[in-house]
């Protein structure tokens, strides 16, 4: 059997090495390293494939919620809602811009931001709410759209876990996830389900004023070469990382497709072990829960595991060569950095009893049925013992 690994970036490069290599070769000749021609097609196709009007790229995906929200005109003192169950950098930025951040609960089925929390939270200096396609499933797009209508507030979709992946409106449209709120971020990570082999990230909003302004923003508040009209940062994807996204992009589907199958063979291994939890999703016009649906692109295949000592299953799989990871082990409002006197305990039930339970298995492009089987039967005989 092949050595299982969590994220198998080499295996998938092989399979694109040729054209990788000489696209590189090709960037590196053209000297168009800063805001090359590639940069620029890549941001069309970016475009094309996801049926959004702009598209800015950046540094990566914490310089893309950043940016966001600065584009967004939201100035200290204003509320950002999100989710305590969630990366760090979702609620770093917030708290960067001396915004604050304002944490809530998640669902324990899709493990996305909860949307009676979310109206919970609203206070009169609410302005934003991010929800984040966690794991790669779409957050209900449809009930936070409504909420932030209602109350005049800012969607930005984190999207960082979530790109190629689609949501199923109330009127069963589909929309990809990223171009449904009124900004979005991803990021290009090497091990995000569209990554570069560097850092890299984006931005997405169908609002040309705000395009606009982003577009500023990213070049150091520039609209007119040496005129600085708002403070800016300096964010740029380069030439090399956006031709190896070039590259990826016309594969993203498969990737994401790739994604899914090792997902339903996972579950379908699973199925009828009473300890442990598989994925789901809404995802029919937020009603129907189904398995392992098209709606989810899998960055992350997450199990929860009841009354089991998780660690000690983290411990006996990484004897067997089996590399898992546990996404997120500590609740956003318990860590130092985020810690706030206005949080009470008994509102965030679910991400408390989460981050004892949940264990991410590996999953990427490459996982072959040998693997695949090797890992549901060590993991069953753990819990089944
Ligand atoms: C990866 C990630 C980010 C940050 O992206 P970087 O490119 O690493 O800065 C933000 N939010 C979520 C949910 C992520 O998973």
């Amino acid at each position: 059997m092949r050595k299982i690994q969590m994220v198998d970036l080499k295996g998938q490069y092989e399979h694109i090495k040729e054209q990788v290599n000489q696209s590189v070769l090709d960037a590196i000749e053209s000297t168009a390293y800063i805001n090359g021609p590639e940069v620029h097609q890549f941001q069309k196709e970016l475009e094309d494939y996801l049926g959004v009007k702009h598209v800015i790229p950046c540094a990566n995906g914490t310089d893309a919620l950043q940016i966001a929200m600065m584009g967004l005109g939201l100035a200290p003192g204003d509320e950002v809602i999100t989710a305590d169950f969630t990366f760090a950098a979702t609620v770093e930025v917030i708290a960067l811009l001396g915004l604050t951040p304002v944490l809530v609960d998640v669902d324990p089925v899709t493990f996305n931001i909860d949307v009676e929390a979310i109206r919970k939270a609203i206070t009169p200096r609410t302005k934003a709410i991010v929800p984040i396609h966690l794991f790669g499933l779409a957050a209900e797009m449809d009930a936070i759209m409504d909420i932030a209508k209602e109350h005049d507030l800012f969607v930005i979709e984190d999207n960082a876990q979530g790109i190629g992946g689609t949501y199923t409106t109330r009127d069963m449209a589909k929309l990809k996830t990223g171009t449904i709120g009124h900004v979005a971020s991803t990021s290009f990570f090497p091990s995000k389900n569209l990554g570069c082999y560097g850092d890299g990230g984006a931005i997405f909003t169908n609002d040309d004023d705000l395009a606009h302004t982003i577009r500023g923003i990213v070049n150091h508040g520039m609209y007119e070469r040496y005129h600085h009209d708002v403070v800016g940062v300096n964010s740029r994807l380069d030439s090399i990382q956006a031709t190896i996204l070039r590259a990826k992009l016309p594969n993203l589907d498969n990737y994401n497709a790739k994604r899914r199958d090792a997902a339903r063979k996972y579950s379908k291994a699973f199925q009828g072990i009473d300890s442990i939890v598989t994925p789901t999703g809404f995802c029919d016009a937020g009603a129907t829960i189904c398995d392992v649906c098209d709606c989810h692109v899998f960055h992350q295949y997450t199990l929860r595991v009841l009354d089991t000592d998780r660690d000690a299953l983290v411990k006996h799989l990484n004897e067997n060569d089996i590399p898992c990871g546990v996404y997120y082990p500590i609740p956003l409002h318990l860590q130092k950095a985020y810690s706030d006197a206005r949080y009470n305990e008994a509102d965030f039930t679910v991400t408390n009893q989460l981050v004892k339970e949940v264990i991410s298995l590996p999953m990427h492009t490459e996982l072959d049925d040998e693997q695949i089987n090797y890992i549901t039967k060590t993991v069953i005989e753990f819990v089944t013992r």
